[in-house]
């Protein structure tokens, strides 16, 4: 039998691992990770197939591809950081705005309201019913919500795991090519990072769409053509410039 004490922060833990699993299995975190997963994938495999084609060494590779890795995940989870950030300070100063403007003018702020709803369609009595008793409820929230379409105003943890969240999925899709490079030998690693790259490129097409409401083959499509045509762009390069 465990202790009280212990069942407390077991479930505290519980919480916080549900509270964590239902922001990240959110279908837009889904839709957004698997596209930044493609990025480390694409991306990755992009500079190889152009260092590939310029006839590096194996080490030149190997040095490549780990710093193309950490340089994007960096990159991928700090710009995606700081995207949420700025749109949750945008968030909170709209939303302080709005506290100020219900404190000053309620019926200025409750008319808006009722135009809101008859612009979409209800009758003026039951579009200020409406209204009022949003107002009632959470005026603040009724405000952001028509007005400004917010729907929820993000935390500090929504910026975390938008940061976190997107440097893993980078590092997930880069780490492909970069374990073709580390094991593959350096004659045959142009073709089998081209085939390492279709291959993940279609399983997170297939997650992307399955979890993000997308149609599987026109997402198939979009993936595929921006990575082959990137893949084939840089061999090119590396080949000519090189
Ligand atoms: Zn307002």
């Amino acid at each position: 039998m465990s202790s009280p004490d212990v069942q407390v922060s077991r479930g505290r833990i519980a919480g916080r691992i549900a509270w964590l699993l239902s922001a990240a299995g959110h279908p837009g975190s889904f839709r957004t990770w698997s596209l930044v997963a493609n990025d480390g994938i694409i991306a990755t495999a992009g500079i190889l197939e152009g260092f590939a084609g310029a006839g590096a060494t194996h080490a030149t590779l190997v040095t490549a591809a780990t710093s193309a890795t950490i340089a994007g995940m960096l990159s991928a989870g700090g710009s995606q950081w700081a995207e949420v950030a700025a749109e949750r300070e945008a968030q909170l100063s709209v939303a302080e705005e709005e506290a100020a403007l219900i404190a000053r003018q309620p019926e200025a702020e409750l008319a808006e309201l009722v135009a809101y709803y008859e612009a979409r369609g209800l009758d003026s009595p039951l579009a200020k019913e409406v209204a009022e008793r949003l107002m009632a409820r959470d005026a603040l929230n009724a405000q952001l919500e028509t007005e400004h379409g917010i729907l929820e105003v993000k935390t500090r943890a929504d910026v975390a795991l938008a940061g976190i969240g997107s440097a893993i999925a980078y590092a997930l899709g880069a780490i492909v090519p970069l374990l073709i490079t580390l094991t593959v030998p350096v004659r045959v690693e142009a073709p089998a990072i081209v085939l390492s790259a279709l291959v993940s490129l279609t399983l997170t097409s297939i997650i992307g769409a399955r979890t993000g409401h997308m149609n599987l083959l026109r997402t198939l499509m979009r993936t595929l053509f921006v990575g082959i045509s990137t893949l084939g762009i840089s061999y090119l390069l590396g080949r000519l410039i090189f």
